[in-house]
């Protein structure tokens, strides 16, 4: 099987370099992508030049009508689609299937493209003056998307990008291209005129092609931290508009009046659903007091005991593998490093076999006692199935905890007590805040987005935010003059 690039409407080849998409169940090979070069970016940019002047013309109505058959041809579609995926990422089918539905509500919010791009108008702003301000499309933009979510975090982007009147260029990410190619392809069935949306597989070189190209006026990015870093840097010197999403380390505080039994299920879901490869996991638990963390661990262990883990594919199952070989050895490092650092692992997923599948990714849930923020399994984002836990005083030293951490993606508070759940929401230095809520990802009418090192740029992904990202603003007053409202010579500067 060959994945070819999308490119003005067609499938096409294009560069040299070749890596290996394999299946994490069973560590084979699934095929060789081949990475786009420089010359091969160019020919995406230069379709989606050529098709911007029509398609921002294009009423955003006629739009929208395009991104209703793209929902519904999304919906028709949907176990081939999370079949892909669950395939190349590991993730299982039920978890791919949510994510899938995850995105298309971002399709949904882009179908309202008539209402979003209405704009502000002001009547009689001046003596028979009006004033109204625009949302006009960017021209090019283009998308680079990570592997964890090959379906929910492309659609984050380019429906709502394109439903504003842009082209748009994907490069999504290399370990799991097919689902998010099939969805392009299904996209342009919907009617979208050609050159409107590219896909090009690629890495560095591709990026680096987008990022120098004077015609690419913005970047999304989501990823890893120091890639959004680059990006967010390399992309803003040359003038570009960048929103550059990064890693993360979600913590959850239990609060000694928690329902335990909802904080233990809503956390076994957080930190081990998709095998912990997401940005939202919650990675750490944050116990107020030694009564709440020894009830949560003895809670815990025999629910991780239990997960059901075997092949993304097959029916039934709470975790797939991880996504690559060279990941799970990173992961495993980890493990062995929280152990040399003194903290108490009391659930090991290392060695995990599947039967029939021994040569699969497979990592068994994790679960470490007494962590300290010196740790490096405190310190950096692990992105598997590995959760920490750590024992505070009070509410305060947990937020205080929390705050002095680099990332600040997702949080969430397990509490029955309303005056805590407000504090901790208030106060704590977190772009997405859950209250017994322990993946609080935005509906798609809200924007996502982190803050400190989770986030480079000053707007948030989809939702409103996006709409501004995607469009920039041009304010026009205008007057008709006629009898009195004729301009009479006026040197001082116009007031009313
Ligand atoms: P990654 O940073 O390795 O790759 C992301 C994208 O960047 C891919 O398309 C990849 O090809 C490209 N890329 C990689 N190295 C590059 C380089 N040196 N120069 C230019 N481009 C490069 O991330 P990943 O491993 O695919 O995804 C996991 C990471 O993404 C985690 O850190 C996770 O927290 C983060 N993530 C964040 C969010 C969020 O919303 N904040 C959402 C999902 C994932």
């Amino acid at each position: 099987m060959s994945i070819e690039h999308l490119i003005n409407g067609q499938f096409q080849a294009g560069g040299t370099r070749q890596v290996a998409v394999f299946n994490p169940s069973t560590g084979a090979t699934l095929c060789q992508l081949t990475l786009a070069d420089s010359a091969t970016v160019q020919l995406a940019i230069d379709a989606a030049t050529a098709a911007f002047p029509a398609w921002r013309n294009t009423p955003p109505a006629k739009r929208t009508q395009v991104l209703f058959r793209f929902k519904q041809l999304l919906e028709r579609n949907q176990e081939r689609i999370a079949q892909l995926i669950s395939l190349e990422h590991g993730k299982t089918l039920e978890d791919a299937l949510g994510e899938l539905k995850r995105g298309i509500e971002n399709v949904e919010y882009a179908c309202a493209a008539p209402e979003l791009l209405k704009g502000e108008y002001s009547r009689n702003a001046g003596p028979a003056i009006d004033c109204w301000s625009d949302f006009q499309p960017l021209g090019v933009v283009a998308g680079i998307t990570p592997f964890n979510f090959p379906a929910m975090v492309p659609l984050w982007m380019y429906p709502l990008a394109i439903a504003c009147g842009n082209c748009f260029i994907l490069k999504p990410s290399e370990r799991d291209p097919s689902s998010t190619l099939l969805i392009a392809q299904l996209f342009n069935e919907a009617g979208l005129p050609k050159g409107v949306l590219n896909v090009v597989h690629g890495d560095k070189e591709a990026v680096d092609t987008l990022i120098q190209a004077p015609e690419v006026r913005a970047l999304s990015f989501v990823g890893s931290t120091p890639v959004a870093e680059y990006i967010y840097a390399e992309g803003t010197k040359r003038g570009k508009r960048v929103q550059a999403l990064g890693g993360a380390k979600n913590h959850a505080v239990v609060m000694p009046d928690a329902d335990l039994d909802n904080a233990v299920n809503a956390l076994m879901g957080a930190a081990f659903g998709s095998c912990g490869e997401r940005c939202m996991a919650i990675s750490v638990a944050v116990c107020v007091g030694d009564q709440v963390a020894n009830a949560l661990v003895q809670r815990l262990l025999p629910q991780i005991a239990a997960l059901k883990i075997g092949p993304g594919t097959s029916a039934g199952l709470d975790m797939g593998p991880l996504v690559t070989a060279a990941h799970q050895a990173k992961v495993s490092g980890y493990v062995a490093a929280g152990v040399a650092e003194g903290a108490e692992l009391l659930a090991d997923g290392r060695g995990l076999q599947v039967p029939g599948h021994e040569q699969g990714f497979f990592l068994g849930g994790c679960l470490f006692d007494r962590v300290t923020p010196q740790m490096s399994i405190y310190t950096d984002e692990i992105f598997g199935p590995v959760l920490c836990v750590m024992r505070v005083d009070s509410l305060e030293q947990g937020i205080a905890l929390i705050n002095a951490h680099e990332y600040g993606n997702g949080t969430c508070i397990f509490t029955r007590d309303g005056e805590s759940a407000r504090v901790f929401a208030d106060q704590i230095e977190v772009g997405m805040v859950g209250i017994n809520v322990a993946l609080p990802v935005p509906v798609a009418y809200h924007s996502f987005g982190g803050w400190k090192r989770s986030l480079f740029g000053d707007l948030h992904a989809y939702g409103p935010d996006g709409v501004r990202f995607y469009t920039r603003r041009k304010a026009i007053t205008q007057r008709w003059p006629k009898g009195s409202s004729r301009e009479a010579t006026q040197f001082a500067f116009p007031s009313l």
